[in-house]
């Protein structure tokens, strides 16, 4: 059988990280020679390549243009390997992850983001079996057809949707969870892969990179006692153009009257505003209760059950791709890579 060809695409973050024994500094470690330095991963069975940005950086630095970086990359080489391994900083992985699902529209082959808690050359570091893993993921293919053929993130033995995903835990090995839909896959004594919840795209299809991403958007969190100058300021901005507002449970908000009115002139004007829930779990449901059914009618988007990360990102996408008032409700309430049910 023809061994795989896997790209690992590194851009930073703790997992490449390597402590000067001398000094007990933490440095950059040499992608370039990752397989001397990494001896476990001749063992792998696929054949793997390396590239790196040239100056690797810590994952709260990540912009849209290093996502479009990245989408670059993967599309200057897509032809030639059979799966990609993104190399990333942790804190902000969700957000790339779920980026780069939007950025890749008619993805075929396995993007695995992965990173770690402590450096690959600490003692007990977790970096090792975040890599290893993430490249066996990516190399998983039955008859020829890869068997992850989305964005995904690998974390602490979990496979999961990158788009589904959130950094939940600043400390522990299990760093990401994924609350509103099941892992993709689980690595024990065997890969066990959850059929079922993997995307299924159309393969016939060739793959189109969209990098446009329109960051004129915000994110407002409501908390009880938030002031209406605070609200006008943020909905008079003649800057932005997209806004995730995060409201209560099933998507609740003050229905006080100034805010409601506020509300209702900034979206008559074009903003177009999404609720999505604080909650780390569960789906916003405009209409349940009294305090979100005024949001409804005024035209607030429905971000049902995604995650802040894959809102904050799916709308500087649509922005980008400069989808026209008429669709753009429609559009953003529609899943378009499984990251929303
Ligand atoms: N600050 C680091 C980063 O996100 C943390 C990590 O790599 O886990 O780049």
């Amino acid at each position: 059988m023809q061994k795989q060809n896997i790209l690992l695409i590194y851009t930073g973050g703790t997992i490449g990280m390597i402590k000067d024994a001398d000094t007990g500094t933490l440095r950059a470690f040499d992608f370039n020679n990752i397989l001397t330095r990494i001896p476990e991963l001749r063992l792998l069975d696929c054949n793997i390549e390396t590239v790196s940005f040239k100056a690797p950086i810590d994952s709260s630095n990540m912009s849209p243009k290093y996502w479009a970086d990245i989408a670059k990359i993967i599309e200057g080489n897509y032809n030639k390997f059979d799966g990609f391994v993104v190399l990333h900083g942790s804190d902000t992985m969700s957000y790339s992850a779920s980026a780069l699902s939007f950025m890749l529209e008619n993805l075929n082959k396995p993007v695995v983001f992965t990173g770690s808690q402590l450096p690959i050359g600490d003692l007990r570091t977790d970096a090792k079996e975040n890599l290893i893993t993430s490249i066996q993921m990516a190399s998983l293919h039955v008859n020829g057809v890869p068997v992850i053929r989305e964005v995904a993130l690998y974390f602490e033995y979990k496979l999961y949707r990158g788009n589904r995903t959130t950094k939940i835990n600043a400390e522990h090995f299990e760093a990401f969870d994924s609350l509103n839909y099941p892992h993709l896959a689980e690595s024990g004594v065997h890969l066990n892969i959850n059929k079922e919840a993997l995307l299924k795209p159309n393969s016939g299809k060739k793959l189109i990179v969209r990098t446009a991403m329109d960051t004129n958007v915000g994110i407002l969190k409501l908390f009880p006692g938030i002031s209406k100058p605070i609200i006008e300021a943020i909905l008079t901005s003649p800057l932005i153009k997209g806004l995730i507002i995060e409201t209560y449970g099933s998507g609740n908000a003050t229905n006080e009257d100034w805010f409601i009115t506020l509300l209702k002139k900034a979206i008559s004007n074009g903003l177009y505003v999404v609720n999505v829930t604080q909650c780390a779990g569960g789906s916003v449901a405009m209409g349940q209760y009294e305090t979100s059914s005024q949001l409804k009618s005024i035209g607030v988007i429905s971000g049902r059950d995604i995650t802040t990360e894959a809102a904050i990102t799916k709308l500087m996408y649509l922005l980008g791709e400069k989808i026209g008032a008429n669709n753009f409700q429609f559009i953003f309430e529609t899943s378009l890579r499984g990251e929303m049910t």
